[in-house]
């Protein structure tokens, strides 16, 4: 009997290419956003996602119980890319008590007001949690860019800002992964489009989802030149083939367990002896 795809597979789904090294120039053309490794359907992915789910569970558990690290997941895209969507099935099954998520709209004044890392800054997670940015003070080199917020004097500057500072978070004990959500301009058009046939995601679509679709071009260009100065040693950053949310979701699962993994986490020694210990009626 032929082995099933999900028994053949090499244990790290993602092709090393996908984890970008520092310097390297990127072009986003050359990454197929409806790529799903030797899987043709979801079927074939749930066993695995499932095993991989319950690995999160007991890898969140010993990151809590031991509290020397935090785990900040930093989730970029364009609209409709699957955000929201990596939140709910990635992160769905573990411990609500142990992650925060955080999401970068629109500086407020008070925001606007301070240095362009404070907001982040102050929404890193804790030891022991783990912390999602849904949209990240990566925003501040894309949309800021494309739409020249700030002169480009400003905003030139701000690459190695953010390497400065998530070196500063690692050397700290925060791991950081970043995860761009790779889709194609004709996935979003189907994506905007089942949004505005289906009255149910009517709130979900925004002017903002249709203006910026038009700048589809700049945003390439913004994302590859964060992609390229921006992966760094201590905090690279992964493309995700993201057309499929099936695969989209399993790879980012599979790319933070084995992240997990690698800490080699222990349960602190008891703060009593144990052995001793006997439970009145
Ligand atoms: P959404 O995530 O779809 O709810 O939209 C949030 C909006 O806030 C997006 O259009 C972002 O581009 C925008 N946004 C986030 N951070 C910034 C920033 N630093 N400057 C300007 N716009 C931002
Ligand atoms: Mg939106």
């Amino acid at each position: 009997m032929p082995l099933k795809p999900d028994l053949i597979v090499k244990k790290m789904e993602l092709n090393p290419k996908n984890i970008v090294k520092p310097g390297d120039l990127v072009s986003l053309n050359d990454y197929p956003p409806e790529y799903t490794g030797a899987y043709e359907k979801k079927g074939q992915t749930k066993r695995r996602l499932k095993k991989l789910h319950k690995e999160l569970l007991e890898l969140q558990g010993l990151l809590y119980a031991e509290s020397q690290h935090s785990l900040l997941i930093i989730l970029q895209g364009m609209d409709t890319c699957g955000k929201d969507g990596t939140i709910r099935r990635v992160m769905g099954g573990i411990n609500v008590q142990g992650c925060d998520v955080f999401n970068f709209k629109v500086p407020t004044a008070d925001e606007l007001s301070r240095d362009f890392l404070w907001r982040a800054h102050k929404a890193v997670p804790s030891k022991g949690k783990i912390g999602i940015f849904n949209r990240s003070h990566y925003e501040d080199v894309l949309v800021v860019r494309v739409h020249n917020l700030v002169p480009e004097q400003v905003w030139s500057q701000r690459y190695q800002q953010i390497n400065d500072f998530e070196k500063m978070l690692v050397e700290n004990g925060t791991v950081v992964m970043k995860f761009y959500l790779h889709i194609s301009k004709d996935e979003q058009k189907e994506r905007l489009e089942s949004r505005i046939s289906d009255p149910t995601k009517h709130w979900k679509v925004e002017a903002s989802d249709i203006r910026e679709r038009a700048y589809w071009d700049n945003y390439m260009q913004a994302y590859e030149v964060m992609l390229q100065k921006c992966s760094t040693d201590w905090a690279p950053w992964y493309i995700i083939p993201a057309n499929k949310k099936w695969y989209r979701n399993l790879v980012v699962t599979e790319c933070i367990v084995e992240r997990l993994k690698k800490l080699d986490m222990k349960y602190p020694e008891p703060s009593i002896d144990v052995t001793d210990l006997t439970i009145g009626d």
